[in-house]
């Protein structure tokens, strides 16, 4: 079987973060897809709060696993092709994406203390229950994504209409 298109790789690691976003409850932006790289715009704002109200650190985990959604959503669909096309995760964003990450896993390690690894693999272990069941609505928005090159935030929200949101305090 041939390995998927660099194109739909990176159409799906952005669709990964709209979808991760909108399971999470927050309205995506829109995405944009360019020759070697793609953008997602979501609507968490955890900057309008302060480090002493508990919802800035929801917004904040919840930006750490929508931030971790596009790798994911490329080795979700990797392992579900039974296929390796190559351990180039760091491709399409990832890279960028992970030293994003390494800021926010930090501010979370200096106000809980633990390990940072074990934090970060708890993340890992969550976005991947958070995407896991939704890849055939991850694949839908990359397909869609790849023919039009950009979608709307409001077109996003109509192609992911049935999929089933978290129960989460984020609104
Ligand atoms: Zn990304």
């Amino acid at each position: 079987m041939a390995p998927p298109s660099n194109d739909y790789l990176l159409a799906i690691h952005e669709a990964g973060h709209a979808t991760a976003a909108l399971a999470l409850g927050y309205l995506s932006k829109g995405l944009s897809l360019g020759q070697d790289r793609g953008t997602s715009l979501d609507s968490l704002s955890r900057t309008r709060y302060d480090p002493t109200e508990a919802k800035y650190w929801v917004l904040l985990k919840h930006e750490v696993l929508i931030l971790l959604a596009g790798e994911f959503a490329m080795r979700l669909l990797n392992e579900s092709l039974g296929d390796d096309f190559g351990d180039d995760f760091d491709a399409y964003g990832s890279q960028m994406d992970r030293s994003k990450i390494g800021y926010l896993i930090e501010e979370i390690y200096a106000a809980e203390g633990g390990s940072a690894l074990v934090i970060e693999n708890s993340f890992e272990r969550d976005v991947i229950a958070l995407l896991k069941d939704r890849m055939p609505h991850v694949q839908l928005l990359a397909r869609e994504l790849q023919l039009k090159r950009q979608l709307s935030g409001n077109e996003i929200e109509l192609l992911l209409a049935n999929m089933k949101k978290e129960r989460t305090s984020a609104a």
